[in-house]
């Protein structure tokens, strides 16, 4: 008999584990995939820390996740500054004086302002959706070559058919600032993703290859709660109908080569290239192994976009109104499971970040454990 059952070793599974541990409970985690970590995982190839679910820079402005990671593992100061590539254009992100430079020959703030300006007025009224925001935010002419096949290919929808909150994620900046992130703090750490979530399950059961769904009344049988980090429609057998989820693939290749582009993550910003980016996974660590030597040779990941179809792995939850509606749906029904708490990107069905897992998993675990 265990106090909690987990359900999924990814980053909220690990923390809530964590924090139970240290309260003296007993916890046991499942995990279906043949590994720890969940889309955080990271594998060491050759002194490259492959991020083997697509690229994760770790960026907070909590003061307090930040501490708490740090505790866990440690943090290079690798700060994301991913480019475009616009058919073999290359612009800086986010928007900014480079960028628009590269677009307008603009040199100062004001003659940037200016063109933005002149674009921008293009929306007259508040957006309704996610073209309509960005022509808004940032004119006609971005919008055309670093938005528009980007989010197309990301989303697999028209851009006038996507909600406006996904760009307003993306910051415009007047400055010659190519930090992508507006955060206090940003870093990788150095011993990669697996290494900090192994940490946190420190020496918590762990049973992989092992869905949860497949045998759950006999698993009820043994905790007296469940934490469920899996997709909440899944829990219910998708009584209101299944969610949608954008999944990813991704080819992944080792090349000798000491340099394919110069940068972690470019983004191919046109409709043509079929793959969304390219991550060149040694410049998370400055082409550096862990004893700080130069590494002859790079690995490489393509990265494309699709719909998430049974069996494939869901990475991004679609929150345009029809889905986020049904998850309401869910979430009633999830309240009245008094045994299980659903947490994480998929249990909550929420585009959250790392650090918003983390302090959603720490706040969890005071509330429960507290009782
Ligand atoms: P997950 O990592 O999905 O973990 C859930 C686990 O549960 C999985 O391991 C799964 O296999 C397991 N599971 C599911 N169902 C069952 C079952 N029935 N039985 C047993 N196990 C089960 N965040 C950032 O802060 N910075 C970034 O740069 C960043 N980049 C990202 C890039 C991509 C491509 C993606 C997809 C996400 C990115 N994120 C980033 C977000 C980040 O990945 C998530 O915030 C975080 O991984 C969520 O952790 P989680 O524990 O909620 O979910
Ligand atoms: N985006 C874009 N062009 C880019 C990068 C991002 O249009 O070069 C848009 C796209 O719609 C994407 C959103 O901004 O879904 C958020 O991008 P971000 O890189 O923050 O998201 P991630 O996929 O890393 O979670």
């Amino acid at each position: 008999m265990v106090d909690y059952l987990i359900v999924g070793a990814g980053l909220y599974g690990a923390v809530f584990a964590q924090e139970a541990r240290k309260r003296g409970k007993r916890v046991l985690v499942l995990e279906k995939r043949d590994h720890i970590a969940g889309n955080i995982h990271t594998e060491e190839t050759g002194g490259i820390q492959v991020h083997r679910y697509g690229a994760h820079i770790f960026h907070t402005n909590d003061r307090a996740v930040w501490e708490y990671v740090n505790r866990f593992a440690e943090f290079n100061r690798y700060t994301n500054a991913p480019v475009a590539n616009w058919r073999g254009e290359i612009y800086s992100l986010p928007f900014n004086m480079y960028t628009f430079n590269r677009l307008w020959n603009t040199a100062t703030p004001e003659e940037a302002e200016r063109e933005l300006a002149r674009q921008r007025a293009e929306i007259t009224h508040a957006p309704r959706n996610l073209e309509e925001q960005a022509i808004s935010l940032v004119g006609r002419d971005i919008y055309e070559k670093l938005i528009r096949g980007y989010t197309e290919k990301q989303w697999g929808r028209p851009c006038a058919e996507l909600p406006a909150f996904i760009i307003r994620r993306l910051p415009v900046r007047l400055t010659y600032d190519n930090n992508y992130f507006n955060a206090r703090f940003q870093g990788i750490p150095v011993d990669g993703y697996t290494e900090l979530v192994r940490k946190l399950l420190g020496d918590t059961e762990v049973i992989l290859n092992c869905d949860y769904l497949r045998g759950r009344d006999e698993w009820n049988a043994k905790t007296g709660k469940v934490i469920y980090t899996g997709p909440v429609d899944a829990y219910f057998d998708y009584a209101q109908g299944p969610l949608a989820y954008r999944s990813l693939r991704f080819e992944t290749e080792t090349l000798e080569t000491a340099n394919f582009q110069g940068n972690a993550v470019v983004n191919y910003t046109d409709r043509e290239t079929p793959w969304t980016r390219i991550i060149e996974h040694k410049w998370f660590t400055f082409g550096l192994d862990r004893q700080g030597r130069e590494i002859p040779h790079t690995v490489i990941s393509r990265e494309y976009s699709m719909e998430w179809t049974k069996g494939c792995e869901p990475y991004y939850p679609v929150n345009d109104e029809k889905n986020n509606a049904r998850y309401e749906a869910y979430r009633a029904m999830a309240r009245r499971e008094e045994k299980v708490i659903f947490g994480g990107r998929l249990g909550e069905y929420r585009y959250y970040d790392m650090d918003q897992v983390i302090a959603a998993a720490l706040r969890a675990s005071r509330e429960e454990i507290r009782q």
